[in-house]
């Protein structure tokens, strides 16, 4: 075949750097944890619930005077974003609960497999006890957790690259961010359309690599808020 798709995820760039492409990316690490609700606290039938309110983790008095009285750990008591989140996970008599939450953003080149905070759960779960109290019950008795995660790789404007590159023959599938399990059937179609020589939908454009070469859209990323909505 003439044709090669970089759909390489996280690694995009790298892929790129092989045919002299740099795509304008980036990746953040997100992490989760999963952990058995063995009280039973959450009704199997919730939904996911996202809390969206910026939060204040819970201590009490005396770690609260312990963390404070040193740099490296001062900063638990201050202010987290908002967007934990978490939902049932598993049929059946499953008590598995997954939680989310991307409380320290920043760009980074990946490492697999990734490597997370040793704090990272009872911060997670201190979070979510502003949504649901009752989970208190599990702070400093959570087990072991299973910390996992991945790379939300994105353009500056959080929209994904599918299209031509300009190597003949090469396209790109990727920058799905956060929402790629979600827009990959789309983002896929899209692609085949490219690649097949198909009638292109109107919105092909605003997903391909040239678009950055088009002023009017340079006019509109400086101010794309590209961290709203984004969990
Ligand atoms: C913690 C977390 C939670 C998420 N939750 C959701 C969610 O609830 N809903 C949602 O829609 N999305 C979610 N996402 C986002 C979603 O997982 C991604 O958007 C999606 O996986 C991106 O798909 P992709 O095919 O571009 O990349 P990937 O899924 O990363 O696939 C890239 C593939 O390329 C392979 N590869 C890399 N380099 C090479 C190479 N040199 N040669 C050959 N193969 C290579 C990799 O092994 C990998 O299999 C979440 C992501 C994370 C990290």
């Amino acid at each position: 075949t003439a044709t090669f798709v970089n759909a390489a995820g996280p690694y995009i760039n790298n892929v790129g750097a092989m045919i002299g492409i740099k795509l304008p990316v980036f990746n953040e690490l997100h992490g989760k944890i999963a952990f058995n609700d063995t009280l039973g606290i959450i009704p199997r039938h919730v939904p996911l619930m996202i809390w969206n309110d910026p939060v204040y983790l819970p201590w009490s008095e005396e770690e609260r005077q312990e963390l404070g009285a040193f740099e490296d750990t001062r900063w638990l008591l201050e202010e987290f974003p908002a967007g934990v989140h978490f939902r049932p996970e598993g049929l059946g008599q499953s008590p598995v609960l997954l939680i989310l939450w991307t409380y320290d953003i920043e760009e980074q080149e990946p490492v697999w497999p990734p490597t997370f905070d040793d704090f990272y759960p009872e911060i997670v779960l201190r979070g979510l006890t502003r949504m649901v109290p009752a989970l208190s019950a599990y702070i400093n008795k959570m087990g072991r957790p299973v910390v996992d995660g991945g790379y939300y790789c994105k353009t500056r404007e959080n929209r994904p690259l599918v299209g031509p590159l300009p190597v003949e023959g090469a396209y790109i599938i990727g920058a799905l961010s956060g929402f790629g399990v979600m827009a990959c059937p789309a983002a896929g179609e899209l692609l085949a359309a490219h690649i097949t020589g198909s009638e292109m939908p109107d919105y092909a454009a605003a997903f391909q690599l040239d678009r950055y070469e088009d002023p009017a859209y340079q006019k509109l990323l400086e101010g794309w808020d590209a961290t709203s909505g984004q969990l």
